[in-house]
């Protein structure tokens, strides 16, 4: 397994002690801001298998997955995910670490891992059923972890990885598209200003695809600064009849959900194997009130039954994105980042003792890309 003279070396002589517990904020139980806790008492995660990598975090960042996950979204099917022997025991989760985006430097490595060292710059997106980053030190498995972009600070470099995973993952094994395929794709980003959006506009951008996007007024120069081809402020006016204006959309990202796809499903050219992404979708939501069993099967059908009748009346299909942990596609982003290509869209940053001020700044919604908490 891990190698404890790596991990003595590198990690006891940087904070000049023989650590076995860590600092991280915690949650006990499920709720409001109230439920986040600092502790210096949490268990070290120590690589315990050949392929992990132990990183200590320097920065990290926040998604509105942390918000949900912090008042018990998904609760149930990630402790299966998680544990599946403890999935009927209650609380077995706690003390849960939140934060899915890393950026830090490796400490020690499992005895099978090839692409990793101690020293290493990396950055990763922490998968929602493994402890998250808000804490000193993460461990993932290699593939979960790339090497960081050399030009971008961890700060920056935290405010990537999750938004890109998900991207990429609605893009491309969604989506079908990739860099070779999408310069004559028209595509439509719906709620662009956000961490999702803002990093969609610019690897779409850097694919070669017209990007149109819908935001906020005010958001307009953010978006078109990344690239955006055409903008249609929300806020003012009907925004279907606005992008009913113009030539329909080989694909359409939808960061907003709601009823967006009653409207935007139409924007699409029909028959010509158009596809509507929405990442807003009632998957978790079922697990967690029906569930397991009865959310998956439900979940299932309403996808089913609406991807069928988008195929049937016009050609298009309808699919739900879901983030995925891949670390060879964040080498990939790593490229374009070096490229010059995606810049980091930091909105927000915090130090580590006012995480719960960097929750509420994400509550309050209107994010202009992301929040990021410094961590070392
Ligand atoms: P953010 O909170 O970073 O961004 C959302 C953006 O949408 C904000 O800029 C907001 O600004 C804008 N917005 C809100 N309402 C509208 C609207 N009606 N039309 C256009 N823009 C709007 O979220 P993320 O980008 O991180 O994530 C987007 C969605 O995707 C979230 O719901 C998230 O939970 C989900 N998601 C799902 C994943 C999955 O695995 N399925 C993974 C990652 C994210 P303003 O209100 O000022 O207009």
């Amino acid at each position: 397994a891990g190698c404890s003279v790596c991990f003595k070396r590198h990690v006891s002589s940087s904070p000049s002690r023989l650590q076995s517990c860590m600092s991280a904020w915690v949650i006990d139980q499920y709720g409001t801001n109230g439920v986040l806790r600092y502790t210096e008492d949490i268990t070290i995660p120590t690589v315990s298998s050949p392929s992990e990598v132990m990183i200590k975090v320097h920065a990290a960042s926040l998604n509105p997955l942390d918000i949900s996950m912090r008042g018990g979204y998904g609760a149930k099917l990630l402790k299966l995910r998680r544990d599946p022997m403890s999935v009927m025991d209650s609380d077995s989760e706690f003390p849960l670490i939140l934060g899915r985006d890393v950026s830090g430097v490796v400490v020690d490595c499992g005895s099978e891992v090839t692409h990793f060292a101690p020293g290493d710059e990396v950055w990763a997106a922490v998968p929602p059923w493994k402890q998250g980053c808000l804490a000193e030190f993460v461990t993932l498995t290699e593939y979960e972890v790339s090497h960081k972009p050399e030009l971008l600070s961890h700060t920056e470099a935290a405010s990537i990885p999750y938004v890109a995973s998900t991207a990429l993952s609605a893009l491309v094994n969604a989506g079908g598209l990739c860099r070779d395929s999408s310069s004559d794709k028209r595509v439509l980003i719906t709620g662009g200003s956000g961490g999702v959006g803002t990093f969609s506009i610019q690897l779409l951008k850097a694919w070669g695809a017209h990007v149109t996007v819908t935001c906020s007024q005010n958001a307009e120069g953010l978006v078109r600064g990344l690239g955006a081809d055409e903008v249609v402020d929300y806020t003012t006016g009907d925004v279907a009849e606005q992008l009913e204006m113009m030539e329909k959309f080989d694909l359409i990202l939808d960061n907003v959900g709601g009823d967006t796809e009653q409207w935007a499903i139409g924007l699409l050219k029909p028959w010509s194997g158009a596809k509507y992404i929405t990442l807003v979708t009632p998957l978790l939501l079922s697990t967690d009130s029906m569930g397991l069993l009865d959310g998956t099967i439900h979940a299932g059908f309403t996808l089913h039954t609406k991807a069928i009748q988008n195929i049937i009346s016009s050609g298009v299909f309808y699919r739900w994105g879901f983030y995925a942990p891949d670390g060879p596609a964040l080498d990939e982003v790593k490229k374009l980042v070096d490229a010059g290509k995606i810049l980091p869209v930091v909105e927000a940053q915090f130090p580590f003792t006012q995480v719960p001020q960097a929750f509420q700044k994400l509550e309050q919604g209107h994010a202009r890309g992301k929040t990021v908490v410094r961590v070392a």
